[in-house]
């Protein structure tokens, strides 16, 4: 079928708007009308990437209906509402038989090569092929995408909202509730307040946390946090934000600090300002070049758990139509997070305002396709 979508046709050039092809869904596949779509840095990454497989068409963060099948897919039907996540799984690898489902391996060799799982492409353009994203590939009307990427959303979801779910809402969300696994009166640190720090701080809102801290180095972020649930802020760039979570908590440190500033001297503060018995979970990507140290004096005395949380240890079918039901609940904030709504057309309107540095990385411009978004 022939349908727009947003080109990325080179390093640092503007997507181009183009008619493309899509070919059918084959086993395992499923073809969605994409309704909403989330624009993320990681696009901006990605166009900024000179490794990214050209040309690719981005978008990692959407939701739609089911327009078609392909043979043995079991878990949705032509109609049903999705939020797409960018990490399908496999089922039967050792990481997704204990339950490890964001730990499994096969979407990687796919994610790095632009394809689907079985190694080839759904997208064309006059006979030449295009790379997929992510496996997703939502910045286009339709996409054909892993029958494990789709995750139903309840009665009543909007689609804007729900496609924001499958990357830093997630992400943050899992790092508190599943990752961390914040208890009921619990004190928690965030570090780092982005699209994935805001949603750490509803994870252990949600969690039943009594104290949230967020830690970051601006003002505005800060002020963005207490509307997403925390109680108390630290300015790193002001005071030891170490010293501050000890002073705050008895003179113990925080039950759970949660790091998502991808900024080792901040999980360096994440871990100490952790007290003893309590869990550090590390969300963000460091810079590959860098090294964590951590102090070793007392290191076995303090038993303190260091955590690397991959999608926030999230089970896309378990905890996407959790989200979406706290949401649909009151429970959970998502309609802060959606900013701007545009078509695509003007899908580099979006992407130009991450260079803004006034730019508020908490919440997204979402594209709009149609009149059904809702
Ligand atoms: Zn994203
Ligand atoms: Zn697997």
């Amino acid at each position: 079928m022939e349908m727009l979508a947003a080109v990325m046709r080179g390093t640092n050039q503007p997507l181009s708007i183009e008619k493309v092809e899509l070919a059918a869904p084959k086993a395992g596949e499923v073809l969605v009308k994409v309704l909403a779509t989330g624009v993320c840095h990681s696009d901006l990454n990605a166009m900024e990437d000179e490794t990214t497989p050209v040309p690719t068409i981005l978008g990692h963060e959407g939701a739609g209906i089911v327009v078609e099948v392909g043979p043995n897919v079991k878990t949705v039907k032509v109609g049903d509402k999705v939020a797409l996540s960018w990490v399908p799984f496999c089922g039967t690898c050792e990481f997704c038989q204990t339950g490890q489902v964001n730990l499994c391996e096969s979407a990687f060799g796919p994610m790095f090569a632009g394809t689907l799982l079985d190694g080839t492409s759904r997208l064309s353009q006059n006979g030449q092929g295009i790379y997929h994203n992510s496996l997703l590939s939502t910045f286009a009307e339709y996409t054909v995408v892993p029958e494990m990427s789709c995750v139903k959303m309840p009665e009543g979801m909007p689609m804007a909202q729900a496609s924001l779910i499958g990357c830093g809402v997630a992400t943050g969300y899992g790092a508190a509730v599943r990752a961390a696994q914040v208890k009921p009166g619990s004190t928690v640190a965030v570090f780092g307040i982005g699209g994935v720090g805001v949603n750490a701080i509803q994870g252990a809102r949600i969690a039943g946390a009594s104290r949230i801290i967020a830690c970051d180095l601006k003002a505005q972020n800060l002020e963005i946090a207490r509307k997403f649930g925390a109680t108390d802020v630290v300015n790193v760039g002001e005071v030891d934000a170490a010293e501050a979570l000890k002073e705050l908590t008895g003179g113990f440190g925080v039950h759970y600090a949660i790091d998502c500033s991808g900024n080792t001297m901040a999980a360096q503060s994440a871990w100490k300002g952790t007290r003893k018995g309590g869990t550090t979970v590390v969300v963000g990507a460091f810079n590959p070049k860098k090294e964590l140290a951590l102090p070793a004096g007392g290191f076995h005395r303090v038993g303190k758990i260091l955590k690397g949380s991959f999608y926030g240890d999230v089970h896309p079918f378990r905890d996407f139509q959790a989200i979406a039901q706290l949401y649909l609940d009151g429970k959970f904030q998502l309609d802060e997070l959606v900013l701007d709504r545009i078509p695509l057309q003007d899908i580099n309107r979006a992407v130009d305002s991450f260079h803004d540095p006034c730019c508020v990385n908490v919440g997204r411009t979402v594209v709009e396709f149609g009149g059904e978004a809702g």
